[in-house]
């Protein structure tokens, strides 16, 4: 058995395990973790690219699979001409595309129609890159508030963006992807800040090609992380970054605040299959603390 097999199934056994153990494990909310018997989640972990430890793209993906992390998120700037070298870096490797992190010109909710038009026309060529590198779908957000001019914040305007993520959703269904979105913080976008808003955009949005995602940083606006990944749900949750709860950090370096056990019990509950994604800098040394924070997420799996 080689390290990757190795690798493999002890994630297998480990997955056992935590299935075996569920079925009594009740929650804090008294609802059994394995409802009706459904099959529980399972902690795909990955990283950003510019997050990992390393130089190279080869020396970081190293690192990566040493520490059994399975999914890799670059940047969608010029993705369409890298897909041969991220499609060779990754080959014969237990690492896939996870998602693909923005990386377009424009913006959606653009007033300038040539704004908008760059949004367009960059956002498909990424699209058409990451059907290819076979990622789960590419992160967006309609406006962070520093883009302007961007049109105002009504019912018109919503209806708009549904409209016209309905056409990119099934544009990217057609290439085998998605479009995520990412709800943000009010400091960041005001726009969307809400796990659950961007999950009935998602939804208006009337395409199996838009989805969205939870940032366990970002979801300092919700009440509850529980609350805010069940509000999406099987049917629309499609990604998750995560960092330190103080600093955007590493998850550790800020100590008793990094707490994931909540939301990670949805995930589990909910059957989620995607990835939780390393978006955030870092303290220490980043070897040391991506190492000890990847045991830190896989304990506070096994406790949620
Ligand atoms: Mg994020």
């Amino acid at each position: 058995m080689d390290r990757r097999e190795f690798l493999h199934s002890s994630l297998a056994g480990a997955a056992v395990v935590a299935a075996g153990a569920s079925p009594l494990a009740v929650t804090a909310c008294g609802s059994t973790a394995d409802k009706g018997g459904k099959a529980l989640g399972k902690l795909n972990i990955s990283f950003q690219e510019s997050v990992a430890a390393g130089k190279e793209l080869a020396e970081k993906l190293d690192f990566m699979e040493s520490l059994g992390v399975t999914g890799f998120e670059p940047g969608g700037k010029g993705l369409w001409d890298r897909v041969q070298e991220i499609k060779d870096a990754l080959k014969g490797r237990n690492i896939k595309v996870s998602a693909i992190c923005a990386g377009f010109d424009g913006f959606i909710l653009a007033e300038d129609p040539s704004v908008k038009e760059a949004f367009d026309t960059s956002m498909r060529r990424i699209i058409d890159a990451a059907g290819e590198l076979g990622s789960t779908g590419v992160i967006m957000v309609p406006a962070f508030n520093r883009q302007v001019p961007c049109k105002p914040h009504n019912q018109e305007t919503r209806d708009y963006l549904c409209a016209q993520l309905h056409e990119l959703g099934e544009y990217a269904k057609a290439h085998g992807t998605t479009v995520i979105l990412e709800p943000l913080n009010r400091k960041e976008a005001f726009y969307m800040r809400l796990v659950a808003d961007a999950a009935a955009i998602a939804r208006d949005s009337d395409s199996a090609g838009v989805k969205c995602m939870g940032d366990f940083w970002h979801m300092q606006e919700e009440t509850s992380d529980y609350g805010a990944f069940w509000s999406a749900g099987v049917d629309y949750l499609q990604h998750v970054h995560i960092a330190s709860r103080g600093r955007r950090k590493t998850p550790g370096e800020d100590g008793e605040k990094d707490n994931y056990v909540d939301g990670f019990r949805a995930l589990k509950e909910m059957g989620y299959d995607k990835y939780v994604s390393f978006e955030c800098g870092a303290v220490g040394d980043k070897k040391t603390v991506q190492t000890a924070a990847v045991q830190l997420l896989r304990d506070q799996w096994e406790q949620a």
